[in-house]
């Protein structure tokens, strides 16, 4: 049985249904590649983590990683659901205001926020900025004396945590370009110069260990590291955190050997800890900030791809190609990432063969999954690429003048399109001849 997320399941004709449509009927619709989201299954993954804060009573933010995946339509079903969001720059907040999100539930990340981009921010009213090193804290200061205005931010520091998972997706670690370093001591240079500067509101401290994380353990470490240090400063400078943002990576599962915990858990754990070390340290309780990206919306999305050409090469290998590929999902080649897939218009054919599933893309790394096992396949069979929402179409590129998919958003039945199919008009709009 494949592994199936959320809503879909299989009708009667053996086509797979998302939200209650057909997959079938959807890419006659819209055409293949196909991004399908479920819309209830974020929905659920987003009150896993919201409900589970507030059920407990402690204050709190939960800030989708809007790099994961954004539109203007995730922007609104996140205002539904309460979350706010994370960017990473300016085209992302034109692109959260757009779409209805309120400028203070934005916070701004990055390690090389351009001063066109800090300036857009301040302008905007975005909610708060996360001040990632010591040239940013100027160059901040410089645009906030500018303009007369005072200005909500936190700052990143890097616990020093080696959370389990690949390396490009590694950021907790000592030996990383994101943020400020606690063992060296620029951590505390870097509170010293924010605290010295009146046009700053220093709300807390943030920190993000990595991604693809299962188990509990990396954030719990990272909280008692975060405590230590907070509580250093409590002593030393008298200031106290009013937010402690203890970041995302939460895992989720891309194929069966994949088991991360489930959002619930996640959050009773960091929840229990912060009041753990906040009671032993006496420190006073800071709301909690998590900001989930794959883990709200991977899970949620598939792609659906027509079958094409195949090559069988005797004692080697058999190729199935399909019609997209690197251009829609670059993490395969880029990540080695393993994801699961299966024929969605014919669920009862048995897998008999082991074959590798590829794109149309001219490189030979253009692998969608390297060993998998299918039933035989023909030519405009359908096969559905499961756990695809995240990092899938936010890195979509037009590699070999391929258009970049539709993206269709299904709930209880009904089908809107979020993101249309790109066109040969669009793919030289920008040329000038
Ligand atoms: C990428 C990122 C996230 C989200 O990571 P996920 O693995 O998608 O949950 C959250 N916060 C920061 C600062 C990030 O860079």
């Amino acid at each position: 049985m494949p592994l199936l997320f959320g809503t879909a399941k299989f009708n009667e004709q053996e086509h797979l249904t998302i939200g209650g449509c057909d997959v079938v009927r959807l890419t006659e619709k819209y055409g293949t590649p196909l991004f399908v989201y479920d819309v209830a299954h974020i929905r659920e993954r987003a009150r896993g983590f919201k409900q589970t804060f507030n059920s407990l009573g402690v204050k709190n933010k939960v800030i989708y990683a809007s790099k994961a995946f954004c539109c203007l339509a995730m922007y609104k079903l996140l205002e539904e659901e309460e979350l706010g969001c994370d960017v990473v720059s300016a085209g992302e907040i034109y692109t959260a205001i757009k779409g209805g999100m309120s400028p203070e539930n934005i916070e701004f990340h990055g390690n090389n926020k351009t001063k066109e981009e800090l300036t857009y921010a301040v302008e905007h009213g975005v909610g708060t900025i996360i001040i990632d090193n010591f040239y940013e804290i100027d160059l901040l200061s410089a645009i906030l004396k500018e303009t007369g205005k005072q200005q909500n931010v936190m700052f990143r520091i890097t616990p020093g945590v080696d959370a389990e998972t690949h390396e490009y997706i590694l950021t907790g670690q000592v030996d990383s370009k994101f943020g400020f370093d606690v063992t060296s001591g620029q951590a505390t240079k870097a509170l010293e110069k924010i605290l010295a500067d009146k046009q700053f509101v220093l709300k807390g401290v943030h920190c993000h260990i990595g991604s693809q994380i299962f188990s509990a353990e990396g954030f719990l470490a990272a909280v008692e590291k975060m405590l230590l240090i907070l509580d250093e400063w409590k002593q030393t400078f008298n200031y106290t955190v009013d937010i402690l943002n203890i970041g995302g990576g939460f895992g989720v599962k891309y194929t069966e050997a994949d088991d991360p915990l489930e959002p619930e858990a996640f959050v009773k754990a960091i929840v229990s800890a912060v009041q753990g070390q906040c009671e032993l340290l006496t420190y006073p309780l800071p709301e909690i900030w998590i900001e989930p990206g794959r883990s709200i919306i991977a899970e949620a999305g598939t792609t659906l791809y027509t079958i094409g050409s195949q090559k069988s090469i005797p004692d080697v290998r058999h190729y199935v190609s399909v019609d997209g590929g690197m251009g829609d999902n670059i993490r395969p080649a880029l990540y080695d990432a393993l994801y699961d897939g299966f024929l969605a218009n014919r669920i009862s054919s048995e897998a008999t063969e082991a074959v590798r599933v590829v794109g149309k893309y001219c490189e030979s790394g253009d692998v969608l999954i390297k060993n998998i096992e299918l039933p035989p396949m023909n030519p405009n069979d359908l096969f559905a690429m499961t756990s695809t929402g995240a990092y899938g179409y936010s890195m979509a590129n037009n590699y070999n003048r391929n258009l970049k998919p539709a993206v269709v958003f299904v709930e209880n039945g009904v089908d809107k399109l979020v993101i249309r199919r790109e066109t040969y008009e669009d793919l030289i709009a920008l040329d000038c001849e």
